[in-house]
């Protein structure tokens, strides 16, 4: 940092050129080895749930993580009925830090990145839980989410059939316009859950409401299922019919956030429940018997956000994206803070504001 005292910034069309150059299942694959690596190391990671502060329609969320060297947090909605505003239901930013001495080294949007580690854990998981050879998928909620959903387990588990199904028939059909021409991947539109169920090795379910929906119920799940249980990531807000919970196996990515946060809500406090990082280390199996159901019960902890951070923050750097900008105070005598405003002011030596890369 030290070498120019100026943070990298990146907006939301720079990540979104950055992932571009770079092609969607590159990216995917890259994040999840971030994932990977930082949940293998998870020992070393301060950890907390996120702080969340509700409203009637919506929640915001903060999610903070370090590792001793870099500290990481992200700023995230849930406003599932955001649409109305032609507003997405997700929006993110995050800003990575160096802990020594605490400067912002990046700040960027995470809205994308979010969607990106999502869907690159969600394959994580599934590729240590779902039945090997399993290549038909239910996506159910077709929203922002869907297309990052279907790219990450197509590239990274093989799946090449994705039974959609969306109250919002618009929404399958944009996403079968979205991922047309993808080569050796089918996406069928269908119109019940019950269609989309039919010959599915693994379901997602990335819906958005703010309420107890009931998605999946337990006649709909056959032996050997996997279920990436995406939508249900807030107090009050699940998936999944509680009977599917008690008969299966479930992982979950930081055990206090999910208790409050994820489909489990559902369950006593005490039911069994491994967490993702003892699953990808090989301290925990993923799956046991072919005919068991396997729950990826997701809700996105702020180490998978730390990976995007980290990963964005690595490309963007070998890429000269975004711009360096003066995000914080950085008076030359640092104890001088009210001189160097009083010099800021002064017409002549106004400081450049931002500086763009090459
Ligand atoms: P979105 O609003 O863009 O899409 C949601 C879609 O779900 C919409 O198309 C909507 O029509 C559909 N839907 C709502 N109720 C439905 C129902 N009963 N049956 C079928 N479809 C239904 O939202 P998004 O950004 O795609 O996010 C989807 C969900 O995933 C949200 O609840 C969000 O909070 C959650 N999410 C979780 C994580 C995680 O880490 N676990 C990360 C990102 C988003």
């Amino acid at each position: 940092m030290k070498d120019t005292a100026m943070t990298r910034f990146l907006d939301a069309t720079d990540v979104a050129k950055l992932v571009g150059a770079i092609g969607v299942p590159v990216a995917l694959a890259q994040l999840a080895d971030h994932v990977r690596q930082d949940f293998l190391r998870w020992e070393q990671f301060e950890k907390s749930a996120r702080l969340a502060s509700h409203s009637p329609l919506g929640v915001i969320e903060l999610m903070p993580v370090s590792d001793g060297v870099q500290y990481a947090f992200k700023y995230v909605n849930g406003h599932p009925r955001n649409a109305r505003f032609a507003m997405p239901t997700v929006m993110a930013c995050g800003m990575l830090a160096e802990v020594e001495t605490g400067f912002p080294l990046m700040l960027a949007d995470l809205t994308l990145g979010t969607a990106l580690r999502t869907a690159a854990t969600s394959a994580l998981a599934a590729h240590a839980m779902a039945r090997p050879g399993s290549s038909v998928m239910a996506l159910i909620g077709n929203g922002a989410q869907a297309e990052f959903q279907t790219l990450a387990f197509h590239a990274m588990l093989g799946v090449r059939e994705v039974r959609a199904y969306d109250i919002d028939r618009e929404a399958t059909a944009r996403l079968a316009r979205n991922l047309a021409g993808v080569p050796g991947l089918s996406i069928v539109p269908v119109n019940t859950v019950q269609a989309a169920l039919a010959g599915a090795d693994i379901v997602s379910t990335v819906t958005a409401d703010k309420t107890r929906a009931t998605i999946l119920t337990p006649d709909m799940v056959r032996p050997g299922m996997h279920l990436n249980a995406i939508g249900g990531d807030c107090p009050g807000k699940t998936e999944l019919h509680p009977d599917i919970l008690r008969q299966a196996r479930i992982v979950v990515e930081y055990e206090p956030q999910t208790r409050l946060e994820g489909e489990i809500q559902q369950l006593a406090p005490d039911a069994p429940v491994t967490e993702l990082w003892q699953v990808l280390s090989g301290r925990a199996p993923g799956r046991g018997a072919a005919s068991e159901v396997t729950i990826f019960d997701s809700v996105g902890f702020a180490l998978e956000d730390y990976s995007a951070l980290r990963w964005l923050y690595a490309t963007a750097c070998a890429r000269h994206a975004g711009r360096h900008v003066e995000l914080v105070a950085m008076p030359p005598d640092p104890r001088n803070l009210y001189g160097w405003m009083m010099e800021a002011q002064a017409p002549r030596s106004a400081a450049p504001q931002e500086t763009a890369l090459a």
